[in-house]
């Protein structure tokens, strides 16, 4: 492809669904990846009703709804009380054609763009190839990639949240590390059958042993804080998630832990989303706790709201003021929803005095009960208010 309009750099889920959008639009875009394969990482497992919306034009929708388990509902917990409060998300209906939270591998939305990307014509792909600099123009963008240099009129940053293209545009990434990491344990234990009761998604409170429990179409996946000063090794990884394991399952054994992973958590966004020619999104532009599942979410936001203005900039029908709207009000978002609901969440279950984990209980068991106020939080919880505050 000798013309390019727009060169992305990184093809985790949000790269690859932005530049499938982008092209699909009209545009000719150039796609780079340093791994070999697009989608070969596990991390996010839910999809909220504004993302199943937005993915719905490029057809993704009813693939990736097939593919995955429809969660209705979700639960929160006390480690030692057991089951406390459950929301449906019947409250939802006629807010949005999809009233529940999709649980999926992130893998499953990248294989389905992966198989679109390779056949569009106006994609040009390069899988394996790690962009190494970005140098900006008056009229273009070049990036140095697999000893080449390569040109485009716009670039979009979605390389993940060591992001080269953010540190080579000399855009700060401010916020804060979380006091613990997270162990994240895929088991094939069938949860369901040992505790009971379960939904597909439970918050488990409890101070310090919270921890969450997910149902995925693969299996559960478990997730425990580490303490801080709590150091394992690789090798120790495995002894360590069966330790946490059979905390809940007695009986587990070492053949029932799938993969085991640990990560360190921040809260942290770029000092703006749009520098000259070149726009951060996803991972690139903010990260967040985990809890509530919103980070994939708000960057596949931040990549399909992007196209509308970027191909009114590209075909002169607007000027860049639109895309310092886009900028803004999604670095808004970042900040004062995701990165508010998140920390909220996290507060929520970790909360350690008996006073304070008894009047959580209270406010979960109200939600329960009272229809309008569900629908206010579950409004919060499944994105629906962040993507009216981001389309105004
Ligand atoms: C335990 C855990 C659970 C999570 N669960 C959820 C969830 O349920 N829902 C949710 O919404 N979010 C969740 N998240 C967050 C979610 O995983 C991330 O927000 C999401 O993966 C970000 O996608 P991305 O495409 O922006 O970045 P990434 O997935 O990091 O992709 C970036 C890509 O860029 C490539 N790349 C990097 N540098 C270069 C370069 N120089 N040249 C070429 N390619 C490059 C990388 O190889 C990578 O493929 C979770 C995170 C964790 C840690």
């Amino acid at each position: 492809m000798k013309h390019c309009d727009v060169t992305v750099v990184g093809g985790g889920p949000v790269g690859s669904v932005t530049a499938l959008s982008l092209a699909e639009a009209g545009l000719h875009v150039r796609l780079f990846e340093k791994r070999p394969v697009l989608g070969s990482q596990e991390r996010a497992t839910t999809f909220h009703p504004p993302t199943l919306e937005l993915l719905e034009p490029l057809g993704l929708t009813e693939p990736l709804v097939r593919a995955g388990l429809v969660c209705d509902e979700y639960q929160y917990r006390d480690a030692e009380l057991g089951r406390v409060a459950v929301l449906s998300y019947d409250v939802l209906d006629g807010l949005t054609p999809y009233p529940f939270r999709l649980q999926v591998e992130q893998s499953v939305l990248t294989g389905l763009a992966r198989d679109r990307l390779a056949a569009h014509p106006r994609i040009d792909l390069h899988l394996g190839v790690e962009v190494d600099a970005v140098a900006q123009e008056a009229d273009r963008v070049e990036v140095t990639a697999g000893g080449e240099t390569h040109t485009s009129r716009w670039l979009v940053g979605a390389d993940g949240s060591h992001s080269l293209v953010r540190e080579r545009c000399g855009v700060d990434f401010t916020g804060r590390t979380y006091p613990e990491r997270y162990l994240v344990v895929s088991t094939s234990l069938p949860l369901h059958d040992i505790f009971g009761d379960l939904s597909m998604v439970n918050y488990v409170a409890g101070s310090p042993d919270w921890h969450v429990l997910l149902r995925n179409p693969a299996g559960w996946r478990m997730l425990f804080p580490l303490r801080p000063d709590h150091e394992i090794s690789d090798a120790d990884r495995p002894g360590e998630a069966l330790r946490h394991m059979r905390s809940l399952c007695p009986s587990a054994t070492a053949q029932d832990i799938q993969h085991v992973t640990v990560y360190e958590v921040h809260r942290k966004v770029a000092g703006t989303f749009r520098t000259g020619r070149v726009a951060l999104v996803g991972d690139a532009a903010h990260v967040n706790n985990p809890l509530g599942g919103m980070g994939m979410n708000s960057g596949l936001h931040d990549g399909l709201l992007l196209v509308d203005p970027l191909v009114r900039v590209v075909g002169g029908s607007a000027d860049v003021d639109v895309l310092d709207e886009w900028a803004a009000r999604r670095r808004e978002v970042a900040l004062n929803f995701v990165g508010k609901e998140t920390d909220d969440n996290w507060s929520r279950v970790r909360e350690s005095s008996p006073e304070q984990r008894a009047e959580v209980r209270r406010a979960w068991r109200e939600l329960e009960a009272d229809a309008d106020a569900r629908r206010a939080y579950l409004r919060r919880a499944s994105m629906l208010d962040s993507l009216e505050v981001v389309s105004g």
